[in-house]
């Protein structure tokens, strides 16, 4: 597969239809891969096959760098709409990571006032109080559930450790609504096991998630480049949009619901 690494710090800016203009920080490895989640629709390919870098930015590397980009996009008056915390893997994973979202906020409020800052994170961080106060500072905390049913995230996300939906959903009600609760949907074979989190049973349970974090946004997508894993099938635009009109149908609280690809 064509595996997409960012070997930068600051990679970008990009054109995202969720996003905007967005300047991309990668807080993990250069050249390698950290998450403690291995997905089989990764796109920086398999945690085993990136495992030769284990360098992380320092915080001093990250603020220089990203001044230095919003300084150079501010003369060029091309600021950007948002910055967002992606790249190799998980970055709430950096030692960190709390440190540096405050240094983004200061840089953010110097340079590019009305940029937004937002951290794509699996979620998996959010009983870690530095963590969490950290994403709470952010305009956009974009958090991943695929799937509410344990098993089904054993096969789609693989996480490593102590993983459980209860928990997460436990840390995600912490947020009060303020957060984006991104789902990718596929389904497939992996290891010798079916899968599908679009199906009715596995739908429904995603809805009670849904209703008990009552999140003020709701990104639906589907699988969209290579995969490290094979056979795995995307979902129609219209498979997406049956199971957006299942959320909004629940949304009583007004939800943004966004179909992403
Ligand atoms: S959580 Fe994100 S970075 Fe980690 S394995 Fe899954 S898709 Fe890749």
């Amino acid at each position: 597969m064509a595996t997409l690494l960012f070997h930068n710090i600051i990679f970008g800016p990009v054109q995202s239809r969720r996003l905007g203009v967005s300047l991309g920080v990668n807080l993990l490895p250069a050249h390698g891969k950290w998450c403690n989640f291995d997905c089989i629709y990764c796109e920086c390919g398999w945690n085993a096959d990136h495992r030769n870098d284990r360098r992380l930015p320092t915080r001093e590397q990250v603020r220089e760098a990203l001044r230095e980009k919003l300084q150079s996009m501010q003369q060029s008056h091309a600021l950007p709409d948002a910055i967002t915390f992606s790249g190799n893997g998980e970055p709430t994973l950096h030692p960190q990571f709390a440190e540096i979202i405050d240094d983004t906020v200061a840089l953010r409020n110097e340079l590019a006032l009305h940029t937004k800052i937002c951290v794509l994170s699996n979620a998996t961080n959010l009983s870690d109080d530095r963590v969490f106060h950290a994403l709470q500072k952010t305009d956009k905390p974009i958090l991943k559930m695929d799937t509410a049913m344990e098993s089904s995230a054993r096969r789609i996300n693989q996480p490593q450790g102590n993983y459980s939906v209860t928990r997460v959903i436990e840390q995600m009600q912490r947020f009060d609504g303020k957060f984006t609760l991104q789902t990718l949907f596929l389904r497939g074979v992996h290891g010798g096991e079916k899968f599908d989190n679009s199906a009715p049973e596995e739908v429904e349970k995603w809805l009670e998630v849904i209703r008990l974090t009552r999140p003020r946004e709701i990104m639906l997508y589907t699988i969209n480049r290579d995969t490290p894993a094979q056979s795995l099938q995307k979902l129609a635009k219209e498979e997406l949009l049956a199971i957006a009109q299942q959320a909004a149908a629940v949304n009583t609280w007004g939800a943004s619901i966004q179909i992403a690809g």
